[in-house]
């Protein structure tokens, strides 16, 4: 044969322009590699449903699946060819493709998104700093049409390592529950469902955990089993959902200029903040038991199913750096572990705009009520009844303030651990005091 695909954060056959580079150099080995940096790092959930993922595309084309240190692996599988990828732009792929890359002729065609990091500068070449006008730099400078997908490409025969193979079969066999469906058959099905029913109302529904009105694509997009470009095809790039999509792009051009902001501030302008490191309070947000319905909620939802809803990634998120007064990061680790959506770029970039410490739009001191946040966003506290069920007993819009009911702690729901208000006030204090 005389090239290699190496498949990493593009799960697909359709639309895949680094696969349909590599096919133009005749017949191709289709690779994937375990990488233990990479799936040690994960809990079951995220292993569960890469392993998914990747054996849906083996069931669709023939592929080589590796296990070990791709800067070993890599060179060995492809001997003198070449070997095709979409290019990566997070710190960690960026390292290690510079380490295969030292081995073998890497051949980046495209990558994750519309527009690749690092291409939408303003009028002095610089990046953008604030998302606004990132959107409308990168809508004018718009993105190529969907790739073809191939017909009858010419794949050679897979040449699997067992012990790989049996770790991804092991782990979608353990997964912790029920997962979306995998593959590019399941998102594209995903895809066209939402298209029809849910998209002409996204922009009033978006932000009502209550009623599911989210297109729910984060898992194919975040392992490129879906490309954003093929949905961008498909709609009116003016629209809110595209302006959704500018986000993810956005935040990997912030990590592509400042690789650091992966772990550390962006904005250095809140260094001398003080945090604390409540361990028992930490415990009781990862577990759902912070006597605030809306927050524990939210994080029932993500260790039960492994994803989480927007509007309660932000709240939840603000009770821990404002309420907690807990460093970013420790929330961030978190969210990474469970989150099957799990994206370093967005994720910990959608920390630091809760925490005030990010891109210019997060001012450091808004700090989310949790309450009124829930009366609004769960009017009937139906959100909260589905995953609280200590607090099914409570009708309406009571759900979100059991402390009002006779009967709000019959069913065990825990006291808050602490007082809004008060955290509040200590939260703009160190603030300011951060601020000088
Ligand atoms: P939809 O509302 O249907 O949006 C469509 C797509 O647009 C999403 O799939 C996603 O790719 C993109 N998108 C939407 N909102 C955002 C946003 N604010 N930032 C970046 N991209 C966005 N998103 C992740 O993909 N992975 C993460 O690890 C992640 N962690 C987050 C952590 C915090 C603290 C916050 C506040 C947000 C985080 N987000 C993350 C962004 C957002 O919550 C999810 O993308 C969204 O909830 C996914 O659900 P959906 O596909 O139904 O979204």
């Amino acid at each position: 044969t005389s090239a290699v695909m190496w498949f990493r954060r593009d799960l697909r056959v359709r639309d895949n322009p680094a696969l349909l580079a590599a096919l133009d150099e005749g017949s191709v080995t289709a690779l994937f590699v375990v990488d233990p940096a990479i799936w040690s790092g994960a809990g079951a959930a995220r292993q569960a449903w890469l392993a998914a993922n990747v054996l849906a595309l083996a069931e669709r084309i023939p592929l080589s699946i590796h296990l070990g240190d791709p800067a070993d692996v890599v060179p060995r599988v492809a001997g003198d060819r070449r070997v095709h990828v979409a290019a990566e732009t997070t710190p960690y792929g960026r390292r290690r493709d510079d380490a295969v890359g030292k081995k073998v002729e890497l051949v980046a065609t495209g990558s994750p998104y519309a527009v690749g990091p690092g291409l939408v500068r303003n009028g002095s070449g610089d990046p953008y700093q604030v998302f606004t006008p990132f959107a409308r730099a990168w809508r004018e400078r718009g993105w190529p049409e969907p790739a073809a997908t191939p017909r009858s490409p010419d794949l050679a025969s897979a040449d699997s390592h067992q012990k790989a193979v049996g770790m991804l079969e092991k782990a979608v066999a353990d997964a912790p529950f029920d997962l979306p469906g995998a593959g590019e058959d399941a998102a594209w099905r995903r895809w066209h469902e939402f298209r029809k029913d849910g998209l002409g109302g996204y922009a009033e529904e978006r932000d009502r955990p209550d009623h599911d009105g989210t297109s729910r694509l984060s898992p194919y997009l975040h392992l490129g089993v879906l490309h954003p470009r093929s949905l961008l095809a498909e709609i009116d790039t003016s629209t809110t959902y595209a302006t959704e999509l500018a986000w993810r792009e956005f935040y990997a051009d912030v990590l592509w200029h400042s690789p650091g902001s992966a772990w550390n501030d962006l904005r250095p302008a809140l260094e001398g903040m003080t945090y604390d490191e409540p361990e028992d309070a930490i415990e009781a947000w990862r577990t759902g038991t912070t006597g605030y319905p809306i927050v524990d909620a939210g994080m029932r939802q993500l260790l039960h199913t492994g994803w989480m809803h927007n509007r309660v990634r932000m709240i939840t998120a603000s009770f821990l750096t404002k309420d907690l007064h807990v460093w970013w990061p420790v929330g961030a680790r978190h969210f990474l572990d469970l989150l099957i959506d799990g994206d370093v770029a967005s994720n910990n970039h959608g920390w630091q705009w809760v925490a005030g410490t990010g891109t210019d739009a997060s001012p450091y001191f808004r700090v989310f009520n949790p309450i009124t946040q829930g009366l609004r966003f769960d009017p009937q506290g139906d959100y909260v009844r589905r995953w609280v069920p200590e607090l099914d007993h409570l009708p309406g819009k009571a759900a979100h303030e059991p402390w009002k009911s006779d009967v709000g702690y019959e069913q065990d729901y825990p006291l808050r651990i602490v007082d809004h208000a008060d955290e509040r006030r200590e939260a703009l204090e160190r603030y300011q005091a951060a601020r000088g």
